[in-house]
This record gives structure tokens, sequence and C-alpha cells, in this order.
């Protein structure tokens, strides 16, 4: 079969080749790769900087925001033949440590999960993948090339549930969130605040592209400038753009109670100066809380399932700003103006 793999640690080294079939062990269900979504952890990996192959092996099968077909399942598994599904990112580590055992496999202790298409476990950039049960979710067919979406969507599922869970420690009445960088993770994140009836903001360095209105369509306001913009600082933060600067203004701008999400990951070596006497006085004088989230379990893909059911096709349809036949993937993993979600097209 043909697939999208890289040489880890080797920049540039991405190519589409042969490559064995999935091997059975790997999982009963049976998929044909449809499309993948590409995001920075993808050009990460392209770049040399990040990624691990499985044990053994040169190459890693690039890929972990699926859209697949199942073309093989078991009996009972719920899954038929022609199902539109998405594979789950991370497989438990084999220990497994308490969280992993219980199923919260985004919440692995010991460090030691695999991740599809990123450590350790080939990706779904692949004309056929395969998996276990539990790892694959199946999707609405009404949502078509969209379900796409489902993986970062499930990201930001996460990032909701845990901010309403550290909310339930007091009276949890949040009116406003700031999102702060509009791109997939950013409006996902804007998409599923609208659906709580919050007032969202969201604030980006683009003045013009498809982002403002997009936000707009959401019943949002769009901020091209700073935290300035803002009357008032926002009850909730979910940070997506990972840049040191907007990381210490949005957490030197909470209100007493604030929550914010980190959710962009960084660069190492970015620093920037920052007053730890002024940061611990104000989070403790203001019981604030600033926490970082990270991948999903099945229980938050449900939940992205959801929400994206709940979406309007085409205000999803307008995240979907490139699609590349997988054979241009070169074009496909570069970073241009006004994109929002590149997909590469591996099958109809
Ligand atoms: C993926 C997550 C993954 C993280 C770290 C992100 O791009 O969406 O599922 O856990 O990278 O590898």
């Amino acid at each position: 079969m043909r697939a999208l793999t890289v040489t880890p640690g080797q920049a540039g080294s991405a190519e589409v080749r042969d490559v064995p079939d999935p091997a059975r062990d790997l999982g009963p269900v049976l998929v044909e790769g449809l499309a993948l979504g590409i995001c920075g952890t993808d050009r990460e990996i392209v770049a040399g900087e990040y990624g691990e192959a499985p044990p053994g092996e040169a190459h890693l099968v690039l890929g972990h925001e699926s859209l697949g077909r199942v073309r093989e399942a078991p009996a009972g598994s719920g899954l038929e033949p022609g199902d539109l599904v998405a594979g789950v990112v991370r497989m438990p580590d084999p220990v497994p440590c308490a969280n992993c055992g219980a199923g919260e496999w985004d919440m692995c202790r010991n460090g030691r999960y695999t991740e599809h298409g990123i450590k350790g476990l080939h990706g779904f950039g692949a004309e056929l993948w395969r998996v276990t049960e539990d790892h694959v979710v199946k999707l609405d067919p009404a949502l078509g090339h969209r379900g796409v979406l489902m993986e970062p969507t499930s990201v930001v599922a996460k990032a909701w549930e845990h901010i309403e869970r550290i909310g339930s420690r007091a009276l949890f009445a949040p009116r406003t969130v700031l999102v702060t960088g509009a791109g997939p993770i950013g409006l996902l994140a804007a998409l599923l605040g609208a659906q709580r009836s919050l007032e969202v903001h969201v604030m980006d360095l683009a003045t013009d592209g498809p982002k403002p209105k997009l936000v707009e369509a959401l019943g949002g306001t769009y901020h091209a400038g700073g935290l300035s913009d803002l009357a008032e600082p926002c009850d909730l933060v979910i940070e997506c753009t990972g840049v040191a600067d907007v990381i210490v203004d949005v957490v030197d701008h909470t209100p007493n109670n604030g929550i914010v999400c980190l959710t962009g990951v960084s660069h190492k070596g970015r620093t920037t100066a920052v007053d730890a006497g002024a940061w611990n006085r104000e989070m403790v004088l203001e019981n604030d809380v600033v926490f970082g989230s990270v991948n999903a379990n099945t229980r938050h893909y449900h939940q992205a399932a959801e929400a994206l059911a709940k979406a309007e096709a085409v205000w999803l349809d307008g995240l979907l700003t490139r699609r590349v036949p997988l054979d241009d993937h070169v074009a496909g993993l570069e970073r241009r103006d006004d994109d929002i979600k590149v997909v590469l097209q591996i099958a109809d």
C-alpha cells in the first residue's frame, strides 16, 4: 500500500512510498484511509524536530488526524464495512499506569504511551490502517469529509471538559471566554464556547482572510489587536498560540477565579521575562488556575462527535481551506497565509 512516511529526526524526509499492509496484530478493524488533516505537530515531525518511528523501524507513517472507511470489522464491534470512522491517536502505555489502565491515556503518568503518526506507532496517512475496536470512533455519516476535524475537536473537547471540572471547585457561572489564536484548535475551541452560550472573544494577528468571518459567524467578537481591546478580562481563556508573550499576557490579565487552559505546544528556548513573585501573588490572591491540556481519550472523541454534529456544516467547511492530493504532500505540508486546516486526500 502507499503511505506518507518520514524518517524521524531527518528534516525534509517526507515521501509517499510503498510500505507493507498493516500487520493483523495491530487490531481487527481494517480501515481504508480517506483523508488526513495536517497540524503543527506534523510540520514539526517533517522538519525533523519531533516524532519517533516504531521500535526497530527507520520510518514512521505520518498522520494522526484521520478520516477513514471501515473495510473489515469483527462481529459485535458495532462497526460495519462502509462506516466512516476516525482513529484514536494515543495508545495506553504497556505497564499500564493507573490512568492508562482506566482508559484515561491522555493523562498517562509515565510517558510510555505511544501515538499514531507521532510517537512509536505508525499513523493514519496510508491507504490502509488497522486498529483495535476501542481505538476507533464511528462518525455520523452526515458529517462526510468534515469528519477529518474529529481529532482536533477531541483535543478541544478535553480542554473544555477539564475547564468545567476545575470550575466546579466552586460556583461556576462563566460568562465570557477568550481564545488566543484562530487556527483550527482556536476556532474549534470558540465553536464549543459558543455552543455553551458564552460570549466568545477570539484574538489573532490576521486582519483579513477567513478567520474574522468565521468568528463572527459564531456570534463571537474577533480582535486583531492585543488584550487592551477587551473591555474587561474574560472568565476563561483557552490559549492556542503557544507564543511566550501571549501566554504571559493572558496569565497577567485574569479576573478573580480565572482559568487559563494552555493548549499550544511551544518551542523550547523562546524566553521572556516574568515576575514570578507577581504571578504567584496574583494567582494565590485570585484563586487563579493555569493548566495544560493535551490529547484526548475516547470519552472526548464522543463529546467531539456531538459538538461536530451540532455545528453548521457550512461553518465547518470554512475551516477546511485547502484540500491537496496525497501525492502533493509537499504543498500540503507548507504553511500558507489564509490556511486554516489543510487536508491531504488519500481516496474518495
Ligand atoms: C495531537 C495530540 C498529541 C500531541 C502531542 C498533537 O498535535 O493532536 O493528540 O497528543 O500532538 O504529541
